[in-house]
């Protein structure tokens, strides 16, 4: 997991130094520059994650990349938009 040389994201591909660290993505496990993982999500959301590490128990966020962190973003909204129009069609069927 160590041999990652250059950022995953694409758009970005900088070489990882001493002061661009690497870091490592939680829910897909690549490996990131900062500003290419500078997303944190709530430890809750990642217990599922085989890339969950317990050392992140001390802390309640943990770092996730753009990518992933989009997609959990558009899984929310998804998520919230079927609750909203179930929640609609409840009221309609009351009213
Ligand atoms: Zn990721
Ligand atoms: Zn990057």
């Amino acid at each position: 997991m160590s041999t990652e040389t250059h950022c995953s994201r694409t758009k970005c591909k900088s070489e990882f130094s001493l002061l661009n660290r690497k870091h490592h993505c939680r829910l897909c496990g690549k490996a990131f520059c900062n500003p290419c993982s500078d997303n944190w999500l709530d430890n809750k959301h990642l217990k599922t994650s085989k890339f969950y590490n317990v050392n992140d128990m001390i802390y309640s966020k943990s770092r996730v990349c753009k990518s992933c962190y989009g997609t959990f973003l558009g899984t929310q909204i998804i998520i919230y938009g079927l609750i909203a129009s179930f929640i609609l069609y409840i009221i309609k069927r009351i009213i």
